[in-house]
């Protein structure tokens, strides 16, 4: 038999791939795609092969050690290649995030699954085999493991009489269970069903299509995706739908579960690593027609995608913040257009990319401006707090409309912006914050030195004693931790059950689903929260929603702060008065006429685009531009800045004529992290290539600097900009 060799990506931090002898006995089991394990160094490692070759010049070859029992798809391994070229980022390292960690450690294990086989046809002796019964009935065939509350005599007396079988297999089965009946669809309205017949029409043709499904909440954007999807299951192909970790609630799994039964794989951030690996075997088996889950579910390994969703498109979570810094929604278009699929992408506040694509004729673009109860969109009104008196944190008016809840027993939902970010400087007279002449961002403040910085350019310079608008000598700082927020709520309403939600509070998804199910069984009076209480979740007695420090957002060193701060009150507004009882919205601001203040409080997405999008356009930011971060740290700070500079000599050098602009180094707004200085340089250009060229010597330039003194990280399309 030839010789047969291997070309393998293996998950390691170079960006080239190595060469591995097929042992006789593997030939003929292997293809491109097959997953193995190598010895690489001291260790075994998993790898996957991107070709077989029976000619190599490398002398001395290492063996493959092993097959696993899985295969990444062309599909799969062509995205994979996209994302490693875009993202900068090995290839090796890119196809190891897509995969789960267990499916790539070991073959699946078998697992003994129970199921109903018939009906006991005498009544049952004891309560406990009829509570099993009743139980499979409902749920269908459920591992062992999970009826380790019924004793092993229990079981065996129901198995021994035939009434439930026990089988041994690798994964559950996906057929609906027996006499599963899907719920009955709701008539969609005319815009909805405008939405559907074009969705459907563009995924039977099979053409790659982007759509932009721009509602706002409670227009029905669910329902569009929920008929969408069952025009095309059980034709042998998979639809992916994207939301938010934070969206993916019980309420919501239980809609796609009415309608779809077994046939959906959910994936999210609580599974095990056995778990998921189960849920993505099954989408391999061709088990389910839908997976539905958060960012990671774009990698779903099924053989034909022809539709993926991406609910609440503009959401920052669906950018991966570390190893392979992608973005969910763009690798969702990516992969749409690999496989000549449809991207549907869904909000009630689009991204500015989002639009800007759609209004360039790039997506088509879908609206439903009505809501489908026709309940009129909620009144908001805006109050100034510069005025207010005394060092409280809450104006009258909000105190007053609390009081008013608590009487009647209707709920409040108070929302903080998510960072207490209290180093901007801001004026407590016209509500400006100092920003950096030429990034226009706002500059923090730094008590070390009583300088303020930029963080995009670098600039330094001292406050000034006087507003630069408005002359005011009124300056002060900015903001007030979650902490005290609370206290104070507290103090004015002792009675109150309040509760508060934020990654301090809430620690994993039961915390979580806990403390919002005692908000729908009322037993919380007040919910107070950063934006993660605003998402997906219907709270039916909630009739008045406060923004507390809309300021916060507003004055972010970051050029999207006015976008989000525009969606977090849009997302507050449409949580307030579901049901029957009208809504009302309350936002407290030191700005009452920045735009994205007046824009959200009309309801007026597209007032706001327009204003955003010239402000983006002056200065080159994204969607106008394009961006790529480079982040320079190390646990020494003379190393860090040293390594910066490094890259910015380089780049520098490189960068003349070419329509390129490079902002700092500077160090990063929160300068240190987990021990490790940082300092970013952001490289800005209408040409992609240019900037990915530039980044790329910038990132050799450090490695040649500072060897391994210095850790550098390119992130394209940084979304993170703290
Ligand atoms: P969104 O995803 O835009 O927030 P949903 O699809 O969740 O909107 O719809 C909001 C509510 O209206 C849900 O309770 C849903 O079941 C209901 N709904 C949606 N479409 C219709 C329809 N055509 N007829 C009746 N009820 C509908
Ligand atoms: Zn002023
Ligand atoms: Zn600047």
């Amino acid at each position: 038999m030839a010789d047969l060799f291997a070309d393998i990506a293996v998950g390691v931090s170079v960006n080239k791939t190595f060469h591995y002898c097929v042992p006789g006995e593997m030939q003929g089991h292997l293809a491109t795609g097959s997953r193995v394990l190598v010895p690489f160094g001291s260790r075994h490692i998993p790898g996957t092969v991107l070709g077989l070759t029976s000619r190599t010049d490398a002398v001395g070859l290492k063996s493959i050690i092993e097959v696993l029992d899985n295969v990444i798809t062309p599909d799969l391994l062509a995205l994979a290649r996209w994302a490693s070229d875009y993202y900068m980022y090995p290839l090796g390292q890119t196809i190891e995030a897509l995969v789960p960690k267990a499916v790539s450690r070991a073959k699946p294990k078998k697992k003994k699954f129970v199921r109903l086989m018939r009906q006991p046809s005498s009544p049952l002796r004891g309560p406990r085999q009829a509570e099993l019964v009743r139980m499979l009935a409902e749920r269908g065939e459920t591992t062992l493991d999970a009826l380790l509350g019924f004793s092993r005599a229990t079981i065996n007396a129901l198995k021994g009489a035939g009434i439930i079988g026990i089988i041994e297999r690798e994964i559950p089965a996906s057929a609906a269970p027996e006499g599963f009946v899907p719920s009955i669809p709701p008539a969609l309205m005319t815009e909805q069903a405008g939405a559907v017949h074009g969705i459907v029409e563009a995924v039977e043709a099979g053409r790659f299509e982007v759509f932009l499904l721009h509602g706002v909440t409670g227009s029905g954007k669910t329902e569009v995706y929920l008929q969408v999807i069952a025009k095309l299951a059980n034709t042998g192909s998979g639809a992916i739908v994207l939301v938010p970790e934070i969206a993916l609630t019980p309420q919501l799994l239980a809609r796609f579960r009415g309608r779809f039964g077994n046939r959906v794989a959910v994936l999210h951030s609580g599974l095990t690593d056995r778990e998921r690996a189960d849920e993505y075997r099954r989408i391999q088996a061709g088990h389910v027609d839908v997976a539905i889950g958060a960012r990671s579910a774009i990698f779903a390994p099924f053989e034909r995608v022809r539709l993926i969703i991406v609910d609440e498109e503009h959401e920052n979570s669906y950018k991966q913040e570390e190893g392979l810094r992608y973005h969910g929604r763009d690798v969702a278009v990516m992969r749409a257009k690999l496989q000549n699929a449809v991207a549907v992408l869904g909000s009630a506040t689009p991204s500015l990319e989002s639009y800007h694509n759609a209004k360039s004729g790039k997506y088509r673009y879908l609206h439903l401006p009505n809501r489908v109860d026709h309940r009129p969109m909620p009144q908001v009104a805006v109050v100034d707090i510069k005025a207010l008196p005394g060092p409280s944190l809450y104006s009258p008016v909000l105190i007053e409309q609390i009081k008013k809840r608590l009487e009647k027993n209707e709920q409040t939902l108070l929302l903080l912006n998510r960072r207490g970010f209290s180093s901007v400087l801001i004026c407590g007279d016209c509500g400006m914050a100092i920003k950096c002449p030429s990034c226009s961002v706002s500059l923090t403040f730094h008590k070390s030195d009583q300088k303020l910085k930029c963080h995009y350019c670098g600039y330094l310079t001292r406050p000034p004693d006087r507003c630069p608008s408005c002359s005011s000598v009124n300056l002060k700082l900015l903001g007030s931790g979650t902490q005290r927020i609370e206290e104070e709520l507290q103090a004015l309403f002792p009675a109150a059950r309040i509760k508060r939600m934020d990654s301090d509070t809430v620690k994993g998804r039961h915390t979580y689903d806990t403390l919002l199910r005692q908000v729908d069984r009322r037993e919380v009076d007040i919910l107070l929260g950063t934006q993660m209480i605003a998402k997906g979740h219907d709270f039916p007695f909630v009739t008045l929603v406060g923004v507390v420090n809309a300021d916060v957002g507003l004055n972010l060193p970051d050029f999207r702060s006015a976008e989000k701060t525009f969606q977090l009150i849009t997302q507050a507004a449409g949580r307030a008065g579901r049901g029957d009882t009208p809504g009302e919205v309350i936002i407290q601001t030191m700005n009452p006429h920045h735009y994205s203040v007046q824009h959200s409080r009309q309801h007026d997405y597209e007032g706001f685009y327009h204003d955003e999008i010239s402000y983006r356009g002056e200065l080159g930011y994204p969607p106008v531009g394009r961006i790529i971060k480079l982040e320079v740290k190390s646990p020494n700070e003379s190393h860090a800045a040293e390594g910066a500079k490094a890259a910015q000599n380089r780049i520098r050098s490189l960068m003349r004529g070419k329509a390129t602009t490079l902002l700092g180094p500077a160090p990063a707004p929160i300068a240190k992290v987990r021990g490790q200085y940082r300092f970013q340089l952001l490289l800005l250009s209408q040409k992609r290539d240019v900037i990915r060229f530039l980044a790329a010597e910038g990132r050799n330039a450090v490695a040649e600097k500072s060897g391994r003194k210095c850790r550098v990280i390119v992130d394209v399309d940084p979304i993170n900009l703290m």
